[in-house]
């Protein structure tokens, strides 16, 4: 088949399928996509609510429990130990699909009445050690508010991370340590306010570089020492240029408004890709065969999927990977083949369709809360002839309304847009995500107005800020959410000459999201050679956007 551009059900925006899609479909079993693919994602995503947590009590033990399930909503929530216990049985919710209703209701029927599991911690991965604060993560210790991650120590505030220590405010970084307020750090130790960095130490304020020690306000630097505002400086001159900066919150930010007006005059790199083959998107390392996709890592003939590792012949996946391959419409599934429409499947699952919370499963449609099961319907337990009879009845359903091969209906997902990364990749007002089918979540737990210390209390300089500043409650300058620090936070702040921050985590981290750009590829010309590039920064905004190869000639 050819390339063909087709009107989105939804928003109606011209998109195209090209040739080899149809190839890809085809070999799922379904039909081409009737939504474009930024419609596909906002509905996709909205199944994953990775930072907008609640308290709530364990429905068996009555332990009290952090959940991403919030209180006024109707699901049951239990503790990860309960849940993972086999003393309630998921056969107990079985239903019979009733081919007079749509299939839809009764999947949003089904997951109403089974438990749920609190928060997105894996069983399967590491475990979590101290770090009850955090959802979408594995393998973490002493860890706190970090989430889509694995494998930290002593990390905070963060999204995106792996294998590192000592670290606050991160968004997508590997082995790094003793690093704040970054984006996109890699192999790095003691770098703030960074953002594409890698093999680089000690280092403040600088963008696209590596190799780099003790550099301060630097961009498009490699292997260089002592430099400020990119100029050779003495060490001593150094020391005192920076001495007079570090610390105090007034002159950070006056710096960092500097900064980011400096760094306009250098021209960028269309993306951020590393050792990549016949790909575009960004925050793509080690891929081959890869279109728009974002954060993913050793991935091979994928499209329209982000956050994944080692994941191969997928379309429209949101997180996770590891040796999956042939997933389309899913979140957070990992360790699993022919997998559509689900939710949080793992543990060698083959066949699985529109179901969620399944591990080891095979041949499942529309089921949730599974270890180990085959031929399953809504929870009922069938012989493989009877699942393949009621199957192609429920597809041939989902077929009629164009409805196969998409993501699961709005309506039905447990979370609101406003609470999952649909918002932070595809920002909504409450009226735009109604408009579009979306749920929308008015009473997110925010703690305003019950500050012990104004933000102009606190003092400028870290170094006159006391221990009991962990005690009060601050009040953030920008949403007025209270938040406070905690006793690590403040050593680490002390340790690195840090001031104290007057925003909130949330406000923080959607700056550092604004920062890495939106999940979007544009069509732009190369700022030098006008060669056509794909990039996520828009046409029309300030910054150079240099091609590769102009790229690297600048910067070499
Ligand atoms: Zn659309
Ligand atoms: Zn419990
Ligand atoms: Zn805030
Ligand atoms: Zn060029």
């Amino acid at each position: 088949m050819n390339a063909e551009t087709r009107s989105c059900k939804q928003c109606q925006q011209p998109y195209v399928i090209e040739a080899e899609d149809f190839g890809f479909y085809e070999k799922m079993g379904v039909p081409a996509p009737v939504l474009c693919p930024i419609c596909r994602s906002k509905r996709r995503d909205q199944l994953r609510n990775e930072t907008t947590l609640y308290s709530r009590t364990c429905a068996v033990c009555k332990k009290s429990v952090v959940s991403m399930y919030h209180p006024k909503s109707p699901y049951t929530v239990y503790c990860d130990k309960c849940w993972e216990s086999d003393q309630w049985d998921r056969f107990s919710y079985a239903q019979d699909y009733d081919p007079k209703r749509p299939f839809f209701e009764q999947l949003g029927e089904l997951l109403v009445r089974v438990p749920k599991k609190a928060t997105y911690i894996s069983g399967l991965t590491a475990a979590n050690i101290n770090s009850e604060y955090t959802n979408v993560a594995g393998g973490n210790k002493n860890c706190y508010l970090v989430f889509n991650s694995g494998y930290l120590e002593d990390v905070s505030y963060s999204r995106g991370l792996r294998y590192c220590r000592d670290s606050l405010d991160l968004y997508y970084a590997n082995n790094s340590e003793r690093s704040y307020e970054g984006v996109n750090i890699q192999q790095s130790n003691g770098v703030a306010f960074g953002q594409n960095v890698s093999g680089s130490l000690d280092s403040s304020f600088v963008m696209n570089v590596s190799g780099i020690q003790n550099c301060f306000g630097c961009v498009n630097l490699r292997n260089k020492t002592y430099h400020f505002l990119n100029e050779p400086l003495s060490k001593e001159e150094y020391e005192k240029k920076t001495g007079a900066i570090r610390g105090s919150y007034s002159r950070t930010q006056e710096f960092w408004k500097q900064f980011k007006e400096f760094s306009l005059k250098f021209p960028r790199r269309e993306n951020t890709n590393l050792k990549t083959v016949n790909s575009n998107g960004d925050f793509l390392v080690e891929c081959k065969n890869v279109q728009h996709c974002f954060e993913q890592t050793s991935c091979e003939d994928c499209k329209y999927s982000a956050y994944n590792k080692s994941l191969k012949a997928s379309y429209d996946t949101t997180g996770y990977g590891y040796d999956s391959e042939l997933l389309l419409e899913c979140v957070g599934v990992g360790y699993s083949s022919r997998v559509i429409g689900s939710y949080w499947v793992e543990g060698q699952s083959q066949n699985v369709e529109y179901s969620f919370a399944i591990r080891g499963g095979e041949n499942m449609f529309g089921c949730d809360g599974f270890k180990k099961a085959k031929y399953c319907i809504l929870n009922k337990q069938y012989s493989e002839v009877d699942y393949k009879k009621i199957r192609a009845q429920i597809v041939a359903e989902l077929q009629s309304k164009q409805l196969y091969g998409l993501a699961m209906s709005p309506e039905i997902a447990p979370f609101a847009y406003n609470e999952t990364i649909a918002q932070d990749n595809f920002p909504l007002t409450k009226e735009q995500a109604l408009k579009e089918g979306f749920r929308w979540q008015d009473d997110i737990q925010i703690t305003k107005g019950k500050e012990t210390m104004k933000s102009e209390q606190i003092p400028d300089h870290i170094r006159d800020v006391k221990d009991s500043i962990v005690n009060e409650v601050l009040g953030c300058i920008s949403c007025g959410r209270n938040y406070k620090l905690i006793p690590a936070e403040l050593q680490f702040y002390r340790k690195m000459i840090l001031p104290v921050p007057r925003q909130c985590f949330y406000c923080r981290h959607q700056a550092r999201l604004a920062r890495r750009g939106p999940l979007t590829l544009y069509d732009r010309k190369c700022d030098h050679c006008q060669k056509d590039i794909k990039t996520n920064f828009a046409p029309g905004r300030p910054e150079i956007v240099y091609c590769e190869s102009c790229y690297q000639k600048e910067v070499i």
